[in-house]
């Protein structure tokens, strides 16, 4: 990666810099400090059922919405937090005094509070109690309670008398401690590598389910790994907020979506923290927060000035449910229906705005540098769908009555051309005939009165199929000719023009040159209709190009290598099978069409611009205003955000309610200052998530988007994980994105993540997708309390290769909990010296420490490589197996031997990452220095890891007839003669000498007898 481009034009004066950043910690730390024990006004579901387990106080990581905006507008940001903290007790009368202060530089049309039916979410009866908080850090750094190991005697004993495994216990132990201690803290550290870890962010649909889980543990798991190698690891945790699903459930129960939001994200949240992950929380943005969303609409303003965003009216699909449109990449299926909820999609004439992606796709096709999967690679380098070729014109001939009588709009000069994009102009000559999608606008003027009846017949039955039917390879080809003939401009051949349902309007120009001859499809539809088919590329065999071969007759079409034979002035030019210019037919076709001024050389794409505009309420707003005068203007920059509305009213309408709200789109031309009218549109929310990795930096930074020193520290990120659903959705926005921010000034390089991996899904139990309908949900929040986090965790990374996934089994979990189980017994236990039956301490054998160190180095080599390469599965299967080796070697007498108490601490190391709580838990109780999670990551010893002998199978004729234990260290004569040896072999070679013996050094011994 080229990373390095604009470094020089940026001052950082470090030290500076690392000052500032200190500065925000403090600040960022008071925001936090303010405990709160909150109210819910709300019927908040989840919460609400499961209230028991809940703990005394809920710390929230500020009365975010509120100590935020204050944050955002107030210049002295640290006097107006303390002071709004100090402001406790007095119940606050209503945070509104804070915003209408705070707001009126954005829009004065937005009426300050008025409540309406709907509460804003900081209505929440907030009651700061700062002693609280007090009494909390208080007793998490109660050091006898954390760190037993310090009165080590008594607390030894006390533990012996209670030293059952209790999760529920200790998981929420070391989370307070963790917190307290802020060991997930991520800052600037120039002595240090750094690594930005980043796992996609959820929707905050309001309940944590075990997908979330699936994606973020062993993403954490990763992260923890990586710290523990010696990285400054960031692992940040936010919410994509803006969306669908909470605007539909306001209009149908009249909640508001900001209220339901934040609710929501306050839920996960807390839900999230039983994961025990590393994220670190100083860090969290949310996307519908205005000191985000501030952000949003300033990328779309410099990206408008850049001239990336343009308005124009187009058809598009819209959901008639959803009531808004969708990008080409929302509509799924063979039925074309709406990626949210399933309606079939339908076209509508709207003006719309679009970022012009379509820039960038010659550049979003290069994935130099990138470590992504390559089905990841594949799927964007199809969905873009480039390909080189030529534009054709060809003549289409008037000789229609139809065509003269009427239409006076299509009689220019030339309406009777019509352009083709073939990607092989080499072969022309062959081109036989055309055929136009039926919804050609040419079909209905260029059709002949006796075919008019066929015609519309069948454009009636094309309209009622989908694109992928007619697109479909197996489907019998049907088409009907118009009557009409075009001119095929290199040998001036008469050609009949057809139409049928295989060729769509939405590539190329929708029309097609037909060359039976070497195209598939085409060669089946000139069979069928028995249209001529002539051969203009014969197959070689020898390289001698003067040498033409004979003609044969054409079974199929044919694409393969050849001459062009049946073209004019090409006959014996070769052709290969590269695509475009690469293929000297091609190319010498493409410059002589040039020359005589029939075609040109010419890229097609499948890729579209990227349609971001929203009929909807809840997104980032459009910051544009459209004046009479003046037209399309954007908001000017220090009146950002554009606020969204409040007091809205929900109705079923169809229409944003920001279009029916009376006042808000009323605002002054930002040019001449008169009345004028703001967009109501709002952007689509892969908009919101194309940038969130920067806002991570530093999301409470008022001056730009994100902090200069933290992006030139941080970025670009290291590692992304999450579903591959968003190959060509999310992470295709955001490669344009940051490459159309990187020609602005603003970010650097030329992709914003390096390296990508995909976790699969986890289906039911029953085999199916989980859903709520279905009652096949697994939730995590009973199995926690039933197992605890490090079980779920560990059951997670286990059950299935991340990146496959795989159905939910709820026996499989017994499994990982009996291996924690198992772990915290062979490593609390206190009866540590085994005593034989004579009543004499077992001793073990050099033999038995050798070998159980030789387990554990194998063991840490193994759990290396597989955290290095994402296998997360034989991590914890490793682990599993080490541990039964252990247990043997404890029977065997090595327990407190040294190479024992070896084994012990790279086992918990090894563990840390999979279950940090047991393992930090055990790790305090050998009174070894907190935390295990700063510890660095064990090295292998190689020569410990090295085996002493091998075995090995000995195959006589190809099947297996002994196994051998040789020295790992033996020569082929040395295994050759153990082979020869063996009791097994000489029975089957029954006395005769072998007529062959191969040695595969370390694997195998084959004896042909
Ligand atoms: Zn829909
Ligand atoms: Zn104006």
């Amino acid at each position: 990666m080229a990373a390095t481009k604009k470094k020089t034009t940026k001052k950082k004066p470090a030290p500076k810099a690392k000052k500032v950043v200190k500065a925000k910690k403090i600040v960022a730390a008071k925001v936090k400090n303010v405990t709160v024990s909150v109210k819910k006004s709300g019927p908040a579901k989840g919460k609400a059922k499961k209230a028991t387990p809940k703990k005394i106080v809920v710390k929230k990581s500020a009365p975010k919405v509120t100590a935020k905006k204050v944050a955002v507008k107030t210049p002295v940001k640290k006097a107006a937090i303390t002071k709004g903290a100090k402001a406790k007790a007095v119940s606050k009368p209503k945070p509104a005094p804070v915003r209408k202060g705070t707001k009126p530089r954005t829009t004065g049309v937005v009426t300050a509070k008025k409540a309406t039916a709907i509460e804003p979410v900081k209505d929440k009866s907030i009651v700061v109690k700062a002693e609280v908080l007090k009494a909390v850090i208080a007793k998490l750094k109660e050091p006898s309670a954390i760190i037993p190991v310090e009165s080590a005697p008594a607390a030894q004993e006390n533990k012996r008398q209670d030293n059952a495994y209790a999760p529920a216990v200790i998981e929420k132990k070391w989370q307070a401690k963790w917190e307290a201690d802020q060991l997930y803290r991520s800052v600037i550290d120039n002595s240090r590598p750094k690594h930005y870890a980043l796992t996609m962010l959820p929707y905050p649909s309001g309940d944590l389910h075990i997908g979330h889980w699936y994606a973020m543990t062993p993403a954490d798991a990763r992260a923890r790994y990586m710290r523990m190698k010696g990285y400054n690891v960031l692992f940040p945790m936010g919410f994509d907020a803006f969306g669908l699903p909470a605007e539909n459930a306001a209009i149908k129960e009249g909640i508001h979506p900001m209220k339901r939001t934040f609710e929501n994200i306050e839920h996960m949240r807390e839900q999230m923290k039983t994961m025990g992950t590393m994220f670190d929380w100083e860090r969290e943005m949310v996307s519908a927060a205005p000191e985000y969303y501030k952000w949003t609409e300033w990328f779309f303003i410099k990206l408008y000035k850049m001239g990336l965003a343009y308005r124009k009216m187009s058809a598009v699909d819209w959901c008639p449910h959803c009531n808004t449109t969708l990008a080409r990449e929302q509509v799924w299926g063979d039925d074309r229906h709406c990626e949210r909820c399933g309606t079939p999609v339908i076209k509508k004439n709207l003006e719309q705005w679009f970022f012009k992606a379509t820039k960038y796709a010659d550049e979003l096709l290069n994935f130099d540098g990138l470590d992504w999967p390559q089905t990841v690679k594949t799927l964007q380098t199809n969905w873009i769908g480039r390909s080189e070729g030529a534009e054709v014109k060809f003549r289409v001939e008037s000789n229609q009555s139809s065509v003269n009588s009427d239409q006076s709009t299509l009689m220019t000069d030339d309406w009777s051309l019509i352009t083709v994009f073939t990607t092989r102009p080499d072969t022309l000559w062959g081109a036989t005939f055309m055929v136009f999608s039926p919804e050609h606008p040419l079909v209905e003027k260029i059709t002949a009165p006796g075919q008019k009846a066929a015609v519309d017949e069948y454009k009636a039955q094309a309209a009622r199929q989908s694109d992928i039917e007619r697109e479909a390879v197996d489907k019998e080809k049907t088409g009907v000719f118009t009557g009409a003939y075009a001119v095929n401009p290199v040998n001036q051949a008469r050609i009949p023009i057809w139409i049928a349902d295989y060729v769509l309007m939405s590539y190329g120009t929708g029309a097609i040159m037909a060359v039976p001859a070497h195209d598939e499809r085409d060669f089946a539809f000139a069979k069928k209709y028995e249209l001529p088919i002539v051969e203009v590329i014969r197959p070689v065999e020898t390289n001698h190009d003067s040498s033409v071969p004979e003609a044969g007759v054409l079974e199929s079409a044919y694409a393969g290598p050849g001459v062009m034979v049946n073209s004019g002035p090409f006959n014996g030019t070769k052709v290969n099978t590269e695509k475009g210019r690469k293929n000297p037919g091609i190319s010498a076709v493409i410059d002589w069409l040039e020359a005589q001024g029939i075609g040109k050389e010419s890229v097609n794409y499948r890729y579209r611009d990227w349609l971001i505009s929203r009929q909807r309420y809840w997104g980032a707003p459009i910051p544009m205003v459209y004046c009479e005068k003046d037209g399309w203007n954007p908001v000017p920059e220090d009146q950002l955000p554009v606020l969204l509305p409040e007091d809205v009213e929900w109705k079923p309408t169809g229409e944003s309610p920001l279009k029916l709200h009376p006042t808000w789109k009323n605002a002054p031309c930002p040019v001449c200052g008169e009345p004028a009218t703001r967009e109501t549109d709002t952007m689509d929310t892969f908009m919101c998530s194309s940038w969130y990795h920067l806002r991570y930096l530093s999301p409470k930074y008022d001056k730009g988007p994100f902090d200069e020193a933290e992006y030139n520290y941080w970025m670009p990120v290291d590692t992304y994980t999450g579903g591959i659903e968003h190959a060509t959705m999310h992470l295709l926005y955001t490669r344009f994105f940051h490459k159309a921010l990187r020609d602005a000034g603003i970010t650097e390089g030329n992709e914003p993540m390096i390296q990508l991996r995909n976790q699969g899904m986890v289906l039911g139990e029953d085999n199916e997708k989980m859903s709520k309908s279905r009652g096949n949900v697994e939730a995590p929040d009973v199995l926690v309390e039933k197992y605890g986090a490090d079980t779920i965790r560990a059951y997670i990374m286990f059950f299935a290769r991340w990146e496959m996934g795989a159905p939910w089994d709820s026996q499989g979990i017994e499994g990982s909990a009996r291996w924690v189980r198992r772990v915290w017994t062979l490593f609390t236990d206190p009866s540590t010296t085994l005593r034989s039956a004579q009543g004499e301490p077992i001793v073990a054998s050099d033999e038995v420490k050798k070998s159980l160190r030789r387990k554990v180095h194998q063991t840490l080599r193994r759990v290396t490589r597989d955290f290095e390469q994402f296998e997360f599965n034989t991590i914890v299967s490793s682990l599993m197996e080490l541990l039964n080796e252990m247990y043997k070697a404890r029977e065997a007498g090595a327990v407190g031997s040294d190479e024992w108490k070896e084994a012990q601490e790279i086992y918990l190391k090894m563990m840390a990452p999979v279950t940090p709580h047991i393992a930090e838990e055990l790790w305090s109780q050998f009174g070894k220095p907190y935390s295990i999670h700063t510890q660095p990551w064990p090295q292998v010893d190689e020569a410990a890891a090295k085996e002493d002998s091998i075995e090995l199978p000995v195959q006589i004729n190809g099947k297996v007839r002994d196994r051998i234990i040789v020295p790992a260290e033996a020569t082929e004569e040395e295994v050759r003669a153990a082979a020869l040896g063996s009791e097994n072999v000489q029975k089957f070679l029954e006395g005769k000498e072998p007529r062959k013996v191969i040695v595969v050094k370390g694997k195998l011994v084959s004896v042909v007898g």
